[in-house]
């Protein structure tokens, strides 16, 4: 591991003071100051030698602000920013009134490190790509700009298929953010000038030309707060995840589904998408299927092929295609039947 100064912050401010927004043209989140919190991501990757900040800075102080608080209420729930995942996945009110957020948690990762992990950390998570986290391969265009993507002619059975680019076809790695995007997640900011609200939809940039600019965060600013707005279908929603083994593994394909029925009829449904896709993804086209019809194997299959209609797939990858369509008529059918 490289040498890099380390400075604890106490509040969001000197966490903001100690960052250096003058390194930043690899992107904010190759930058070379780094927020600390879990470091579940960031020490795998220091070790790894793939991320290389001059700077750490510690922000598990601000664990006893807000920062660190889930408040719940009858109009959504507030979550801080360094909650960590099995404090979120366990608190009562997620698990009764937002079930998809606490499965998506739940069936990330491992017990030890969902006791690290904060939620801001684990939305930013980086890809699992192979050819990232391995210096010996010199083409990743997400690592080293410019240089190429050995996944595109190598070994891609783990990539994406839905918002890849010629660029990159990194899988988006976690299933938390699936779970966010469905439920009309919004995020909040600070700042050099204070605090801002995005849609979480807006904070991951799909990899287009310029695959190691990962995100909309300005350099230096720190996610706060993630609130998720109470809604008719978020208590009938939950998580699939499909993976090659049934812990500690990401997925190959996922389906976060959240439906508002009236009878057997969908008035609104919900879906996000993951393991074959290079963000957080919400398949609205699917939703447009199931809006105001009976939800029913033809109505799911054509959703499904809807949402993977525009699928490029590669050599190894094909298959996640139709098993992403099969998780998501499968989780249709979960939620539909859900008695709440
Ligand atoms: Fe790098 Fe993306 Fe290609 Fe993987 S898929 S090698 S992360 S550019």
């Amino acid at each position: 591991m490289r040498p890099f100064e380390f400075t604890r912050a106490e509040d969001a401010r000197s966490a903001m003071g100690a960052y250096r927004p003058e390194w930043n043209d690899g992107g904010a989140i190759n930058a070379a100051s780094q927020y600390l919190a879990g470091g579940t991501t960031l020490l795998d990757l220091m070790k790894l030698d793939v991320m290389r900040p001059s700077r750490v800075i510690d922000i598990n102080a601000l664990h006893d602000t807000s920062l660190g608080r889930i408040d719940a209420g009858p109009r959504g729930i507030r979550f801080g920013a360094l909650v960590r995942m099995s404090e979120a996945a366990d608190h009562p009110q997620v698990r009764r009134d937002f079930p998809v957020i606490s499965q998506s948690l739940d069936l990330a990762a491992s017990a030890q490190l969902r006791n690290m992990a904060s939620l801001a950390g684990n939305m930013l998570q980086r890809t699992r790509c192979t050819y990232f986290r391995d210096t010996s391969y010199p083409n990743c265009n997400k690592r080293s700009p410019g240089s190429g993507c050995a996944a595109l002619d190598g070994f891609n059975r783990p990539h994406a298929v839905l918002g890849t680019s010629n660029h990159c076809i990194a899988t988006y790695a976690g299933d938390f953010g699936q779970a966010l995007i469905a439920l009309d997640a919004v995020v909040e900011i600070a700042g050099p000038r204070g605090l801002r609200q995005i849609t979480f939809a807006s904070l991951h940039r799909p990899p287009g030309t310029t695959p190691h600019i990962e995100t909309t965060l300005a350099p230096g600013e720190l996610i706060t707060a993630i609130m998720v707005p109470a809604t008719p279908f978020a208590r009938r929603s939950l998580y699939l995840k499909v993976r090659d083994r049934e812990s500690y593994e990401f997925a190959l394909a996922s389906a976060a589904v959240a439906l508002d029925l009236d009878g057997g009829t969908v008035r609104q449904a919900r879906i996000a998408l993951g393991g074959t896709t290079t963000i957080p993804w919400r398949a609205r086209e699917a939703e447009a299927q199931l809006r105001g019809k009976p939800l029913d194997d033809e109505t799911a299959a054509a959703a499904a092929d809807a949402a993977y209609a525009r699928a490029v797939p590669r050599q190894h990858n094909a298959f996640k295609v139709e098993l992403g369509k099969r998780t998501l008529i499968r989780a249709l059918h979960q939620a539909a039947a859900l008695e709440i």
